[in-house]
This record gives C-alpha cells, sequence and structure tokens, in this order.
C-alpha cells in the first residue's frame, strides 16, 4: 500500500510504521513512518510499531440514533 512518510515527507510504498516517544505519559512524537525511517528510529531507541491494517472484528456499522415512537 501506499502512505504518506511524515520523516521522508513523501509518499512511499510499503508497509507503515509508527514511531512514538513518550516521556512521563507525554507524547512527545507520533509520526507514521516508513521502514528506512522505522529502523533509524529504532537505532535512535525510540519505538516503533508496525501498523496493523486489518480491519478490526466485529466491527459493522452503527445504526443511526433513531428513536421510534412506539405506541404513539
Ligand atoms: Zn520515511
Amino acid at each position: 500500500m501506499k502512505f504518506f512518510c511524515r520523516h521522508c515527507d513523501k509518499i512511499v510504498a510499503g508497509k507503515p510504521y509508527r514511531v512514538i516517544s513518550e516521556e512521563d505519559g507525554v507524547i512527545l512524537l507520533d509520526m507514521t513512518v516508513c521502514r528506512s525511517c522505522d529502523k533509524q528510529a529504532r537505532e535512535l531507541g525510540l519505538y516503533s510499531e508496525a501498523i496493523s491494517l486489518e480491519p478490526k472484528r466485529g466491527s459493522h456499522r452503527r445504526r443511526w440514533a433513531f428513536a421510534p415512537t412506539a405506541g404513539g
């Protein structure tokens, strides 16, 4: 798939990764990057994870919140 790498600042093909930097519960960095940037981030000691593109199980369209008036 294609996605926008926030570090390369361009559209790249492949698997997206997410690089997160957190300190004392504060998110300092949270960006979607390509594989090579992910590698760089890991070398710098940042936390990264592969982004799962699989659709969530059991997800279904939520009904519009109509409130039918029964009995009237
Ligand atoms: Zn990149």
